[in-house]
């Protein structure tokens, strides 16, 4: 086999360059002749490496002075918890916009803590793709304490590129399957949050960028360990954080710096992005419905038409060294998740594949 990629939508692959200095540096870290995952994360050595992985996300997404980043544990579905907890305050109700099954997961587990105002913002244009209505057509609860949504749909591949329009509103993104993929205007949110999985480094760890006004709201029996205003307090180290994962995104925020940053980033995923989707669109033997507007550029769900060569493909893909395309459970077909660390020449590989299998099977 020659080189392999790997499409998974997550835990998704890590740029290469970070992984080989992780193994470089594993039994031996700093010189101090331990591994990173040995050390106390009250020493000097390793406050210093988590404090700069701070400032280099924060140099990375131009985060303002007025915005708290905390480095949570319990992934994305914790913070599907940590936001009402955090944010309800006096309020009663949560306006929650769904496109997909992340979104609508994070309405059930809100809807222990609020009522959950839920507006479905999927429609079909006439071709039958999937499309996201427009932000202003979004029926939203006023009175709500904030709006929620999910700026990319990780399993059906749907993603919403332009800032919501909801007026005054605080606005919570889950970032998940998109952060650091391109830049954000983060001043627009309250917060967005990520699991790291995609983007960011291993699983274990979540990241929640917090306005600070929005802190000291918290529900009494809001667990400390995802108490905003605690987290914020302690530089994310109330209790032992996940170290590890600290690390190795404090790695990858550094290989994305010498990339050029995430202007850099936004132009070689809409690269990627731009073969995959136009190989597909030009092919009578792959489709994709989604919208071409709302289309993700870090999930490509695609369907054979003829869906009984799925298993052929699934095997053969694999064979050529084209990891896990098989698509989510819920959605069926394919998927190929392209984050940052997906170089040009996997997707170009992958088309390739694409290109004999239908050649072979037409
Ligand atoms: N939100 C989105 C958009 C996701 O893609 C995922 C995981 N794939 C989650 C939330 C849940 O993340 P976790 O498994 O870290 O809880």
């Amino acid at each position: 086999m020659d080189k392999v990629y790997n499409f998974c939508a997550g835990p998704a692959m890590l740029p290469e360059a970070v992984m080989q200095q992780a193994q470089a540096e594993f039994c031996n870290w700093q010189d101090l002749g331990v591994s990173v995952m040995e050390v106390s994360h009250r020493g000097k050595e390793y406050i210093a490496m988590a404090a700069q992985a701070e400032q280099d996300l924060r140099d990375l997404l131009a985060i303002p002075d007025n915005y708290k980043v905390l480095f949570c544990q319990g992934g994305g579905r914790g913070q599907f918890a940590a936001a009402p907890l955090n944010l309800l305050g006096d309020k009663q109700s949560i306006s929650y916009i769904t496109t997909g099954q992340w979104s609508k997961s994070a309405v059930a587990e809100g809807e222990k803590h609020a009522k959950a105002h839920v507006f479905d913002a999927i429609t079909q244009n006439e071709q039958g793709q999937f499309l996201v209505k427009p932000s202003q057509q979004w029926q939203i609860d006023q009175d709500a304490a904030y709006l929620h949504y999910c700026p990319n749909e990780t399993i059906e591949g749907i993603a919403i590129d332009e800032i919501p329009e909801i007026g005054d509103m605080v606005l919570v993104a889950d970032f998940s399957s998109t952060i650091l993929s391109q830049p954000i205007d983060v001043s627009k949110f309250g917060v967005i949050y990520a699991g790291a999985q995609k983007n960011i480094g291993p699983s274990g760890l979540a990241i929640a960028i917090v306005r600070e006004d929005l802190l000291g709201k918290a529900h009494p029996l809001t667990p400390n360990i995802f108490n905003y205003e605690i987290l914020a307090g302690s530089d994310s180290m109330f209790n032992t954080p996940p170290t590890y994962s600290w690390y190795l995104a404090g790695l990858v925020f550094k290989w994305l710096k010498a990339q050029g940053g995430l202007s850099a980033m936004a132009q070689k995923n809409a690269a990627k992005a731009e073969l995959l989707y136009s190989f597909i669109d030009g092919s009578d033997f792959y489709q994709n419905n989604v919208a071409p507007q709302n289309r993700s550029k870090m999930n490509v769900p695609f369907q054979l038409v003829n869906d009984q060569l799925d298993a052929a493909f699934l095997e053969e893909s694999a064979a050529a060294g084209l990891l896990t395309l098989k698509g989510h459970r819920l959605v069926g077909g394919m998927r190929a998740s392209i984050y940052n660390a997906m170089p040009i020449e996997g997707v170009q590989a992958l088309v390739d594949f694409m290109a004999d299998f239908a050649k072979r099977n037409s």
